[in-house]
C-alpha cells in the first residue's frame, strides 16, 4: 500500500513537472505589423514561419503605450482596467497619473483590472518581469514575483540574460510567465518617422536582440516546454506640420478646460460651458470628430469611465491636435494614439513553441484575447468578467 502511494505521489510530481508550460511575453514597443515585410528581420520571420504568425495585433484605443500593455495583460478594454492614457487626470480630486511619475505609475489606485501575474500567482505560478508597464504596483501580490524598476537604460542584452537566469532557477522558484520590453522602434519611430532609415535600424536592433534570445533559451533545458509570444502594443504613422489644429484657439474664451495629447484630446468644465464648446466644436469640424463622452461610437469602447474627458475629440488620420505652439506634435515625426481599426495603428502578433500550431498563418488578432490565450497556455483559471475571449484566438493553439 505504501509503496503505491508513493508511486501514485510520484507520478503526480512528475506530471506537474514534466507537463508545466513556460510563456515568455516579448512587447517591442511600437513594431508596426509591417515592419516584419522590410527584409530586415530574418529570425522574426523564421520564428514567424515556424510557429504562428498574425496579420497584425489589434490594439485597443488609445492606441497608446499603457493601455496596450494594460489590455495585453489584464484583457480588458481601458475604459474597464482604468488606464484610459499615458498620461490623465481624475476630475473628482485633481490628481494626476503619468508615466513620468513613478509614484503614480506604481500606485494600485489607477489599476483597476487584474494582471496576468497576479491570475497567476493566486493560483501558485511564480511569474517575473524584465519590464512591463503596470508591474511595478506598490503592493505585494499585484507584480510578478520577480520585477524591475523601469530604467531605459539598461542594455537589452542585460535584460535577456537576467531573463534566462531566471529560468534557469530550480523549479520552485522558477518563473512559468516572464515579461520583456524593448522601446527601440518607437523611440525611432517618434523621432524620425516609420519611414525613416533610423526605423529601420531600430527594427534591426530588434531583430538581432530577439535572436539573441532565441540563442539563450535554446541552450535551457526546460527549452521544449518554453512558449514565445512576441506583441507589439501598437503601430506608428508620419506626421506632417501642416496637418495640427489647435483646439485651444477654436475653444478661446468658451472657459473650458483642453487637454491635448495631440491624436486625441478631452474638454471638461461645467455642464453649460461643455455644451457651449460641443457647438462649437460640431461647427468647426474639419480633420476632426467631437463626441460626448456618453455618445463616443460603440466600437471605441472608450466611453465608460469618468476619467475620460466631457468631450473627446478624435483627429483624422495622421493629423495632430495641439493646445499651442511648444506642443510634441511639432517636434515629432511619428506618433500613434489614433483609431485602433486603422492598419497603421496596429502591432504584430507571432508565437512559438509546443503549445502553438507550426506554420500558421492567420488574420489580425485583438490584443485582449491575449490574457485568456496565456492563461490556457498556463493552464489557469482566467479572471471572471474580461473583454477578451478564448474563443476569438484558441484556434492558433494545437
Ligand atoms: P508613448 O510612446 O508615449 O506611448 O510611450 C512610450 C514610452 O513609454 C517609451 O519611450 C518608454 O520609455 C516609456 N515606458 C515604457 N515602459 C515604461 C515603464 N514601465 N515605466 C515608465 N515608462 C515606460
Ligand atoms: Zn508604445
Ligand atoms: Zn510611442
Amino acid at each position: 500500500m505504501r509503496v503505491f502511494v508513493l508511486f501514485v505521489f510520484l507520478l503526480l510530481n512528475a506530471r506537474v513537472v514534466f507537463s508545466s508550460q513556460y510563456v515568455v511575453l516579448v512587447s517591442f514597443d511600437g513594431f508596426r505589423w509591417d515592419y516584419l515585410e522590410r527584409g530586415l528581420t530574418p529570425n522574426l520571420n523564421r520564428f514567424a514561419n515556424e510557429g504562428v504568425r498574425a496579420i497584425s495585433l489589434q490594439p485597443v484605443f488609445p492606441s497608446g503605450t499603457f493601455p496596450n500593455h494594460c489590455s495585453i495583460v489584464t484583457g480588458l478594454y481601458p475604459e474597464n482596467h482604468g488606464i484610459i492614457g499615458n498620461n490623465f487626470r481624475n476630475p473628482f480630486d485633481g490628481t494626476i497619473y503619468t508615466i513620468r511619475d513613478s509614484n503614480a505609475v506604481t500606485d494600485p489606485r489607477w489599476y483597476l483590472g487584474e494582471a496576468i501575474w497576479e491570475t497567476a500567482r493566486r493560483q501558485g505560478l511564480v511569474t517575473a518581469s524584465f519590464f512591463w508597464p503596470s508591474s511595478e504596483l506598490k503592493l505585494d501580490w499585484r507584480h510578478p514575483n520577480i520585477f524591475m524598476k523601469y530604467d531605459p537604460r539598461i542594455p537589452y542584452k542585460t535584460r535577456i540574460d537576467s531573463v534566462v537566469s531566471w529560468l534557469s532557477l530550480p523549479f520552485d522558484k522558477r518563473p512559468r510567465f516572464v515579461t520583456l520590453y524593448f522601446e527601440e522602434t518607437d523611440n525611432r519611430g517618434h523621432s524620425f518617422g516609420p519611414n525613416s532609415p533610423q526605423t529601420d535600424t531600430a527594427i534591426m536592433i530588434c531583430d538581432e536582440i530577439f535572436g539573441y534570445l532565441l540563442e539563450k533559451i535554446q541552450s535551457l533545458p526546460i527549452k521544449d516546454s518554453i512558449n514565445i509570444i512576441v506583441v507589439s502594443d501598437h503601430g506608428m504613422t508620419e506626421l506632417s506640420k501642416d496637418k495640427i489644429i489647435n483646439i485651444s484657439e477654436i475653444l478661446k474664451n468658451v472657459g473650458v478646460k483642453v487637454y491635448s495629447y495631440g491624436y486625441l484630446a478631452f474638454v471638461n468644465g461645467v455642464v453649460d460651458s461643455v455644451e457651449k464648446a460641443f457647438r462649437i466644436l460640431k461647427q468647426n469640424e474639419n480633420h476632426f470628430k467631437v463626441y460626448r463622452r456618453s455618445e463616443m461610437p460603440k466600437f471605441y469602447n472608450f466611453s465608460n469611465n469618468p476619467f475620460i474627458g466631457d468631450l473627446v475629440i478624435i483627429p483624422e488620420f495622421g493629423w495632430s491636435l495641439s493646445t499651442d505652439i511648444n506642443d510634441y506634435v511639432y517636434r515629432v515625426k511619428g506618433n500613434h494614439g489614433y483609431d485602433n481599426y486603422w492598419m497603421d495603428m496596429h502591432g504584430i502578433f507571432i508565437a512559438g513553441g509546443s503549445s502553438f500550431k507550426k506554420g500558421y498563418r492567420v488574420g489580425t488578432i485583438r490584443n485582449i484575447d491575449v490574457y485568456p490565450l496565456i492563461c490556457r497556455i498556463l493552464n489557469i483559471m482566467p479572471r471572471g468578467n474580461i473583454d477578451g475571449k478564448l474563443e476569438n484566438i484558441e484556434y492558433i493553439l494545437k
